[in-house]
C-alpha cells in the first residue's frame, strides 16, 4: 500500500507514496483510488482515505487535499479539519506546519515530490507545466518561510512518475523544459520525438535552490503494474497519492 523514502524515514519523518493496492475501488479504478474520477463513490474514497492515514499511524488525522490545476498556487495545509479528507482549495503544494495532520497530492504520471523541515512539510504536484512554472521552488520557499531554515535543512523525495522510458513529449514540452535544466537532465533520445526524464528536472531544481538531500522514489508509473498510469490506462484510471504529514505533540 505504501513506499516510504529511506531519507525521510531517517528523520521520522511520516510519510509515504501509494501504490494501487489495499483499497475498495472497483473496476479501471482497482483498488486504492484516492481523487474523485467518473464511477467513483464517496464511501469507497472515504475508506481508501481511511486506509492510508491508519497505515501512517495517524487514523484520527485531518487530511489535506488541493485541487490540481498545474499551477503554482501553494495552499496551507493547516486549515484542514478532520479525520479524513478536507479539500483546501485550487493549488498544486501543501504546506502543513500544524501537528496532527497530514496532506497529500494526487498523481498518475505527474511528479509528487514530498518536503521535510523542522517543524514543517510540504506536498507538491508537479506535471512538466507545474515543473516549467516553478511549483517546486514556491513550495519550497513557503516551506522554508513557514519554518525559518535554509534549504540545507531540507529532505526531498521525489516519488513514482512516468519515466524517461516512457514519457514522449513534443516540442512545447521540449522547449518548456530546456527553459529550467540543462538538455542532459531534461531529455533523451527517443525513436521518435525526445523522452523526458519530469523528477530529475525536479531534481535539479531542488538541487540549484540549495536543497542538498534529494531521494528520488518507485519506479516509472508507466512501466509499473502497482500504479495508476494515464499515459498506459487513459482518462479512466485512478490517482494514487504521496502523503506527508506531522504527528501530534505528545
Ligand atoms: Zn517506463
Amino acid at each position: 500500500m505504501l513506499q516510504r523514502s529511506a531519507l525521510l524515514n531517517e528523520a521520522a519523518v511520516v510519510h509515504g507514496f501509494t501504490t494501487r493496492h489495499g483499497g475498495v475501488s472497483a473496476g479501471p479504478l482497482t483498488s486504492l483510488n484516492l481523487a474523485r474520477r467518473g464511477g467513483e463513490t464517496d464511501a469507497a474514497l472515504d475508506q481508501n482515505w481511511a486506509r492510508v492515514a491508519a497505515a501512517l499511524g495517524m487514523p484520527d488525522a485531518p487530511i489535506g487535499l488541493a485541487s490540481q490545476t498545474h499551477g503554482v498556487t501553494v495552499l496551507d495545509g493547516d486549515a484542514a479539519t478532520g479525520p479524513g479528507r478536507f479539500e483546501l482549495g485550487e493549488g498544486d503544494a501543501i504546506v502543513l506546519t500544524r501537528p496532527g495532520a497530514l496532506i497529500a497530492v494526487r498523481v498518475a504520471d505527474c511528479v509528487p515530490i514530498l518536503l521535510s523541515a523542522p517543524g514543517a512539510v510540504a506536498a507538491v504536484h508537479a506535471g512538466w507545466r507545474g515543473t516549467v512554472a516553478g511549483i517546486v521552488e514556491r513550495a519550497l520557499d513557503a516551506l522554508l518561510a513557514r519554518a525559518s531554515v535554509g534549504p540545507e535543512q531540507v529532505r526531498a523525495a521525489i516519488g513514482p512518475a512516468i519515466g524517461p522510458c516512457c514519457y514522449e513529449v513534443g516540442d512545447e514540452v521540449v522547449a518548456g523544459l530546456l527553459a529550467v535544466a540543462p538538455a542532459e537532465v531534461a531529455l533523451r533520445p527517443g525513436p521518435r520525438r525526445a523522452h523526458a526524464d519530469l523528477g530529475a528536472v525536479n531534481e535539479s531544481l531542488l538541487r540549484a535552490a540549495g536543497v542538498r538531500q534529494v531521494e528520488r522514489v518507485g519506479p516509472c508509473t508507466r512501466c509499473s503494474p502497482d500504479h495508476y498510469s494515464h499515459r498506459r490506462e487513459g482518462e479512466a484510471t485512478g490517482r494514487f497519492a504521496g502523503v506527508i504529514g506531522l504527528r501530534a505533540r505528545p
